[in-house]
């Protein structure tokens, strides 16, 4: 079950950008901010399942290692199929939750094409299935996994201190208020910080 753990790689950074951003559109629910933020490593799930996008990792020893893997996500992770997704996603709130926070979502799905950029291996291609044979993007940073994990580490703890901020101004005066602000500030803390950390011990 290395794959489960190899696909979660930047998870802890998507995310913390996600508690970042609910602080500042509050009108969209933070789990579809939070979904939102790794939708397109759930859309990559099935198709890992069934074979059209898969992992090659570069140490067979350490199959689930943090950043330990080229990612062929050709479709998912293609500039234009993540652009496809992300306007998908966001279109989906559209009616429920109105226009400003269907824009947010759609952003904050594209956001995770944006974070993985600087650290996967030149595995993202251009056009869906790397069509037309562009060349493929990601600067790669994986490649000094201490650094990328402290970048990661970096947007966990802001992500969550933006969050945490914002959830104590909504709180006001009212002490039952401030402790579930509280509460629930750590808990994207802890969350944040125990997701880099399952990465980086590659479990
Ligand atoms: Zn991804």
């Amino acid at each position: 079950v290395a794959d489960r753990s190899e696909e979660a790689v930047v998870i802890a950074g998507h995310f913390g950008f996600a508690a970042g951003v609910k602080a500042r559109a509050p009108a969209a629910p933070l789990w579809a901010l939070m979904l939102g933020s790794q939708w397109l490593d759930v859309v990559f799930v099935p198709l890992l399942v069934a074979g059209v996008e898969r992992l090659e990792p570069l140490d067979v020893s350490r199959p689930g290692a943090y950043g330990g893997a080229v990612i062929h996500a050709d479709y998912t992770h293609s500039l234009v199929g993540a652009l496809v997704l992300s306007a998908l996603f966001g279109a989906s709130f559209l009616a429920r939750y109105g226009g400003r926070s269907a824009v947010v979502l759609g952003l904050v799905a594209f956001s995770h094409w944006l974070l993985d950029l600087p650290f996967h291996r030149a595995d993202m291609p251009v056009l869906p299935g790397g069509a037309g044979g562009l060349p493929k993007l990601g600067f790669g940073l994986w490649e000094l996994p201490a650094v990328a994990g402290g970048i990661e580490l970096l947007i966990v703890v802001a992500g969550a201190a933006m969050y945490w901020t914002a959830a104590r101004a909504v709180a006001g005066p009212d002490a039952a208020m401030r402790r579930r602000a509280h509460a629930c500030g750590a808990a994207v803390l802890a969350a944040g910080l125990l997701t880099l950390g399952l990465n980086l011990l590659g479990t």
